[in-house]
């Protein structure tokens, strides 16, 4: 079932398999219709993770990007909605010669090619299949995966069920039904798995674990306790000492060989004992919602752990900001930053968030909606322009100093084109971003439609707003900083998903230590 942490789980074996030298890669099948969760909603869905090439994928894909060296892209997340329309386009054309498509063979051979077509270059693919065992969605994946075996080398293929091992407190037991059950209805599809990783809160004795090798036909070496973790970075060391990477790597005919897990040892010597603690206010729309906040709150971790202190992530509502006063919220905070979002609710909270970071000199850090917030708040107060706004929420603005660009508008669809995937930005030397990142060229990932508006440029710039990153033809601002502030940096681009555990994203690094400068100075 979802929230068991097959992500993860799936993040953490490709991280103990590249750490045994493998060279891996990661997919992630999901069974619903949607054929991208672009337009999902984030309640529903979590977070729209973006990769390099503009994919907006699910979530899981930022696991797989933080744990391990796999890049993913468009080719990584494939949906039965996306299996389905290619599958029918095929037949519009005719590629199938006349014949009945059906679910078995044409559905089926669609998701076995996806497959294939991730593996080039690597040794291992590693495959979760969303949704639950037994549903009618996932059906089509699991039967294109029990082929797979198959079609290949058996040896070639091997099957690792995630289950849950449910405590009932008022019998102090460990229940194995949930689980064989679960193997039930895989077997009854053909899959035996080779190898359960049994998700549970509680140590499984060696009983518990003979009666589920048992009932489950599997070896009891087979059986691997995934115990609930405190941080998720724990779960490869966690894994690897249940004794996955062993019973892989002999799997895959690679016994003995040692996995060097000296790095995951190394981030969670900061993240159980970390040096000091840091308060950093959060400011957003979902703050119900902190799984729409997946890649930013890790990266946050990241910028922590590169300091070596622990990170304290202050939710606050960019609509009790509004209120009069609200901003009081915000003080005794270390450091501010507001997340990109969509739509109008709150956007005036946030504008008076990266004002009261300004006046009151706290480093802030803006992503994409949080540099639109900074640029329109800095226009109203600074620069004078009265009402300047974003004219994604306010078209009618005097001063629309976040506007589309004029290609964009020539697109006609409602509200442009939106800048997805990587793009390249120049940066100044002697600014902040350039001492963060220590390079004049980086390539960081968008997901956004407006922009800064160039009419403004030097209006904002002769009132003291610095410019310090700009797309390569010079057409687009890329990042502001303040010139009278010490650490003021928004950005249009979204950085925390290119943060890692074993290399924290450069802005969040240098966030979190000018918060912690911040907190020691008051
Ligand atoms: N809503 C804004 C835009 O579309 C910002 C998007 C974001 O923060 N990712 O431009």
């Amino acid at each position: 079932m979802s929230s068991l942490g097959k992500g993860i789980a799936a993040a953490s074996l490709g991280s103990l398999l590249e750490c045994s030298g493998l060279k891996i890669t990661l997919m992630k099948l999901d069974p619903y219709i949607n054929v991208d969760p672009g337009t999902m909603n984030p309640f529903q869905h979590g977070e729209v993770y973006v990769t390099d090439d503009g994919a907006e994928t699910d979530l899981d894909l930022g696991h797989y990007e933080r744990f391990t060296h796999a890049r993913m892209g468009k080719i990584n997340n494939v949906t039965a909605g996306r299996i389905y329309n290619d599958v029918i386009e095929k037949e519009r054309r005719g590629e199938f010669l006349g014949s009945t498509v059906q679910v078995i063979p044409h559905i089926t051979d669609e998701i076995k090619s996806r497959i294939r077509a991730v593996s080039d270059g690597v040794d291992v693919v590693i495959c979760e299949i969303g949704g639950t065992v037994g549903d009618i969605e996932s059906l089509p994946f699991l039967e294109a995966i029990r082929q797979f075996r198959f079609d290949n080398n058996p040896k070639n293929v091997i099957y690792v069920h995630l289950t849950l091992l449910p405590y009932i407190k008022t019998a102090d037991e460990l229940k194995t039904k949930p689980t064989q059950h679960s193997v039930q209805k895989l077997r009854e599809i053909g899959i035996q798995p080779d190898v359960l990783l049994c998700r549970t809160e509680q140590q499984v004795s060696k009983d518990i674990k003979s009666k589920i090798s048992l009932f489950c036909n599997l070896d009891v070496d087979a059986v691997v306790t995934a115990m609930d973790a405190k941080s998720i970075y724990q779960v490869p060391l966690n894994l690897h000492h249940e004794g996955l990477s062993r019973i892989i790597l002999e799997k895959l005919g690679m016994s003995g060989v040692q996995p060097d897990l000296s790095q995951w040892e190394t981030i969670n010597k900061y993240i159980e004992k970390p040096e000091g603690d840091v308060d950093i206010a959060i400011v957003g729309k979902y703050v119900e919602l902190k799984e729409s906040y997946k890649s930013l709150m890790e990266a946050l971790v990241h910028g922590g752990v590169n300091n070596r202190v622990k990170v304290n992530m202050k939710w606050v509502s960019a609509e009790d900001l509004e209120k009069e006063g609200g901003t009081e919220l915000l003080r005794g905070c270390d450091g501010i930053l507001v997340p990109g979002g969509f739509g109008d609710r709150g956007f005036e909270g946030k504008i008076k968030a990266a004002g009261f970071a300004r006046e009151n000199k706290v480093p802030y850090l803006g992503i994409c909606l949080g540099m639109h917030s900074a640029v329109v708040d800095f226009a109203r107060s600074v620069a004078k322009l009265e009402d300047a706004d974003s004219a994604e929420f306010k078209p009618d603005t005097p001063h629309p100093i976040i506007d589309l660009m004029q290609d964009q508008e020539v697109n006609g669809n409602k509200g442009g084109t939106m800048r997805l995937g990587e793009y390249p930005c120049q940066l100044r030397k002697g600014s902040i971003a350039f001492a963060a990142y220590g390079d004049r060229e980086i390539n960081e990932r968008h997901r956004h439609r407006y922009e800064f508006n160039n009419k403004y440029r030097f209006q904002l710039e002769e009132a003291g707003m610095k410019i310090s990153g700009i797309s390569p033809s010079g057409n687009l601002v890329e990042i502001i900083e303040l010139a009278d502030h010490p650490w003021f940096l928004a950005g249009q681009f979204h950085p925390e998903f290119k943060s890692s555990p074993m290399e924290a994203h450069p802005l969040f690094r240098e966030f979190i230590s000018h918060s912690l400068k911040y907190r020691s100075s008051r």
